[in-house]
């Protein structure tokens, strides 16, 4: 990991804020892409909107990188370009909860805040038998309290880097490393059998399905794409018209009257939390000007479509059909 026994607060802030809803692995490229264009907090605040969210495409959640933007802002402008020294003045800032400013409270300036991650809690709930839901307001505060007091005051950094590892490499989600762990004598888990039960999980939330179909109006060499504003899914990237319902009928739409369907695409699925988006594509032949009836949306031309970014789903289908 790139930013392992990193100091600088914001290369720190960058990291987590990309680890917290992604692998490792995965997230690795978009912190060297992303620290590799804007180096210092200065720099990202100084960012174009489009390219920024066109270097985070593929990453998904888009308001972290919304929110990123605006604290970088916030710092160069009303904070002289300094990240904050202390645990409640990066709390205050917009996109960081109290996970990350403990990781950047202890990593960059060693002081004695306890992080809970997955990891942590995972540790902690296995060891001591925790019974409660971390997702629930009770949960945090107690694995928080719990972890707090684990904390050495004088080591929290390498205390936290040990017990997030312990977490990612030997106390794994599915088939932990037991034997070989150095806390299997005393851990509930381990000693009870019960290692599958832990870490406790209340009232699973159920998927909600929703349907989308995409109406991709194309000319011969331009395309019609739209930027999705409204406080939803996919906030700030591109997709194509769309209208979401569970089944649809294009051709008795009235604007499609003089117009050519060319092709329905088969279904594409993207799971995102708690909901899973059922995604049909529509090519239809359009000339110059768009029918009358549809809202205002861009014309690119098709080469140019790398410069935008778009939900994984629409990435597929722009793949499949070599647009990309
Ligand atoms: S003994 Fe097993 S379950 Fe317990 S903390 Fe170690 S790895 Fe996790």
């Amino acid at each position: 990991m790139p930013w392992k026994g990193e100091r600088d607060p914001y290369l720190i802030w960058i990291s987590e804020i990309i680890l917290q809803q992604t692998r490792v692995d995965q997230g690795t490229k978009y912190y060297e892409a992303l620290t590799g264009r804007y180096p210092t907090v200065s720099a990202l605040a100084t960012a174009d909107e489009t390219e920024l969210f066109k270097i985070w495409q593929g990453l998904g959640y888009y308001n972290r990188c919304k929110n990123m933007l605006f604290t970088a802002r916030y710092i160069a402008d009303r904070l002289d370009g300094i990240f904050p020294r202390n645990y409640d003045d990066i709390l205050a800032l917009k996109g960081i909860g109290t996970y990350t400013a403990a990781a950047i409270a202890s990593f960059a300036y060693d002081l004695s805040y306890a992080v809970v991650d997955g990891n942590v809690v995972r540790v902690l709930s296995r060891y001591f038998g925790l019974q409660t839901d971390f997702n629930t307001t009770a949960g945090k505060k107690e694995f928080q309290l719990l972890a707090q007091q684990l904390i050495d005051p004088k080591n929290s950094a390498l205390y936290n880097q040990a017990i997030m590892d312990l977490g990612a490499t030997i106390c794994k989600p599915q088939q932990p490393l037991c034997n070989e762990c150095p806390f299997n004598k005393k851990c509930i888990a381990f000693n009870t059998d019960r290692i599958a039960d832990f870490p406790v999980k209340k009232n699973r939330l159920t998927l909600r399905h929703r349907h989308f179909h995409f109406l991709v109006f194309e000319s011969k060499h331009a395309i019609y794409i739209h930027k999705r504003t409204e406080k939803d899914i996919w906030q700030n990237l591109h997709t194509f018209y769309a209208f979401e319902q569970e089944q649809a009928d294009i051709e008795t739409l009235p604007y499609m009257r003089n117009l050519t369907l060319t092709d329905v695409s088969d279904e594409y699925t993207q799971v995102l939390t708690h909901q899973k988006i059922h995604g049909w594509f529509y090519k239809i032949k359009v000339g110059n000007r768009l029918p009358e009836g549809l809202p205002e949306l861009i014309k690119v031309q098709k080469q140019e479509l790398k410069n935008f970014a778009f939900p994984r789903m629409i990435i597929s289908f722009l793949q499949k059909n070599n647009y990309l």
